[in-house]
């Protein structure tokens, strides 16, 4: 079962909870400041070296874009607005968190979520923000140290253990080393997102 994203392909994408796909069967929230890496994330998860691109085409980024199976939609991966672009003005900003806080609090089908955080840089507001959300609302949530591999071997460790020890207080919160580039954390990831989207091993 590690290859089953590798199925996956663009399912659709809704600028609002509305447009949404029919709020049924399980999903799994990518979030994370933008550059993070979460679409390097998700091209590596279905092996899909361009899936994650079309959330960054220009006027895409503002939605909320959906991968699955396209046979069977009932499992879906749900790349959400990035955050902290730098160009976009104060309203736009308003606006995306609005649609993702009304994603976040709405929607029935949502598990858990998977936060990316440059391993070098963990913990911006952002991060914060949503960690506290999720603990809030007692929704699991996978932290991904990401582009480990720009860190020595002792640093990328140093990283885990000391935000490890920062989520203490956070009981529905794991947390992980990642890199896209090495497809190093690959399994541990895998392994979370089947059970939280219950699927047979
Ligand atoms: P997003 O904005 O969160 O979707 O971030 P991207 O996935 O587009 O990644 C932002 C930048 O970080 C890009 O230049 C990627 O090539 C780079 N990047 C992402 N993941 C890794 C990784 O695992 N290792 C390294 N070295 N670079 C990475």
């Amino acid at each position: 079962m590690q290859r089953y994203f590798r199925t996956f392909s663009f399912l659709t994408s809704a600028p609002t909870l509305k447009e949404c796909p029919e709020d049924t069967g399980f999903e799994v929230a990518f979030a994370g400041r933008s550059n993070a890496g979460k679409s390097s994330a998700i091209n590596t998860l279905t092996d899909n070296k361009k899936l994650a691109r079309t959330s960054k085409t220009p006027g895409r980024t503002q939605l909320i874009n959906f991968f699955s199976n396209n046979r069977d939609t009932s499992r879906r991966l749900v790349d959400l607005p990035g955050y902290g672009y730098a160009k976009v003005d104060m309203t736009t900003k308003l606006k995306w968190q609005k649609h993702l806080n009304q994603y976040l609090e709405r929607r029935q089908s949502l598990r858990g979520l998977v936060l990316l955080m440059d391993s070098r840089q963990p913990f911006t507001d952002f991060d914060t923000m949503l960690i506290n959300w999720s603990n809030q609302s007692q929704m699991p949530i996978h932290i991904l140290l990401t582009k480990a591999d720009k860190l020595g071997p002792n640093q990328a460790r140093n990283q885990f253990f000391k935000a490890q020890n920062h989520l203490k207080a956070f009981p529905h919160a794991s947390i992980q080393l990642f890199s896209a580039l090495k497809k190093s954390g690959l399994e541990e990831v895998e392994d979370k997102l089947l059970k939280w989207l219950e699927i047979e091993a």
